[in-house]
């Protein structure tokens, strides 16, 4: 009897559905790596994401748009004149190095092999990792007072430590920027120039998308009024989509008009010796290609023509 229950229970037991991460991975474009939101890309998943990059940078070069390609490392001097450390500490990480002699490399080598935890015996170094690609620019900027505006079109990975199962939510992830550094009224118009052609940019790739205001998630009980005065002065906007199997509309670029914030924390000058102010467009690379997987199918060989020729496939 207890069999025959059991085996009633088997017969219609419904197969839990694959997730879209279980469907990237046998389509071969993501693979997992055992912690959530890091995946190993492949070729085939790679050229969808290169085909963006590069349609981003092909806009950004009509705009004479300096072309630069960050390293994954931030200075930590740099970081902290960002707001990270006052706003977004849950998600930032570290590189910590091993700075001892042979007898703390021993120390080391023991707690490793038994297992214990051994990462508090490395030391913080001089870099952080970078949560945002235009955090880069604006020491350059600082550097040369009164020589902007400045226009850059910049990409890199990114880190946030932010696991998911969704994989339109990684911890690291391929950001593609076009910033503005200058006046208050060149940031506006540039940060509204942006925010028109990008979504014109994915919707040439026909992917739906809708404009909302937004906010960071700024950390703690300040953090709620900070993001209730972002939304209020709107200064953020999302261009988001729907992505199958993602529980809430997935935001693939965002907009932001951070008015004198970055200028006042590096001290940029514009030409007129005021602070300057700055707006980015960022474009999530790795988010809009799987955004592109998950509605016009895995297999990027059976895209319409216009689609692959617009990522030059
Ligand atoms: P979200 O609200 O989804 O967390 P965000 O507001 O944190 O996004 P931004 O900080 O504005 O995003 O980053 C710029 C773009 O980078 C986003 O519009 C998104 O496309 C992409 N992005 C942000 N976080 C991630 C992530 N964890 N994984 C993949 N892409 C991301
Ligand atoms: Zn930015
Ligand atoms: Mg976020």
């Amino acid at each position: 009897m207890v069999l025959h229950t059991m085996e009633t229970a088997k017969a219609t037991e419904v197969r839990p559905t694959r997730t879209l991460l279980d469907q990237l991975e046998d389509a071969g474009l993501l693979l997992r790596t055992g912690v959530d939101g890091l995946y190993i890309r492949t070729a085939a998943y790679q050229e969808v994401a290169d085909g963006i990059d590069a349609m981003v940078s092909r806009w950004a070069a009509t705009l004479h748009a300096t072309r630069l390609h960050m390293p994954p490392l931030i200075p930590r001097t740099s970081f902290e004149r960002t707001n990270y450390l006052e706003s977004f500490p849950d998600l930032m990480g570290s590189v910590h190095v091993f700075a001892g002699g042979e007898v703390e490399h021993r120390q080391l080598l023991q707690r490793a092999t038994r297992g214990h935890p051994w990462s508090e015996l490395l030391q913080p170094s001089e870099l952080m990792l970078e949560p945002a690609v235009c955090h880069g620019v604006y020491p350059l900027c600082a550097r040369r007072p009164g020589s902007g505006p400045w226009l850059f079109d910049v990409s890199g990975h990114c880190f946030r430590s932010e696991p998911s199962k969704e994989p339109t939510r990684l911890q690291s992830f391929l950001m593609h920027e076009v910033v503005y550094v200058g006046e208050a009224a060149g940031a506006e118009a540039h940060r509204d120039m942006a925010l028109d052609r990008g979504q014109a940019l994915l919707e040439s790739l026909g992917l739906e998308v809708a404009a909302v205001p937004a906010s960071d998630p700024f950390f703690g009980r300040v953090g709620n009024v900070l993001a209730a005065s972002q939304l209020d002065e709107q200064l953020k906007t999302e261009l988001v989509a729907e992505v199958p199997g993602n529980s809430r509309p997935t935001a693939l670029l965002s907009a932001n008009y951070h008015r004198d914030h970055f200028g006042r924390s590096f001290g940029i000058e514009t030409t007129v010796g005021e602070l300057a102010h700055s707006a980015c467009v960022g474009f999530g690379v790795d988010r809009i290609a799987i955004a592109l997987l998950a509605t016009q199918g895995l297999d990027p060989s059976r895209w319409a023509p216009s689609l692959r020729s617009l990522l030059r496939l």
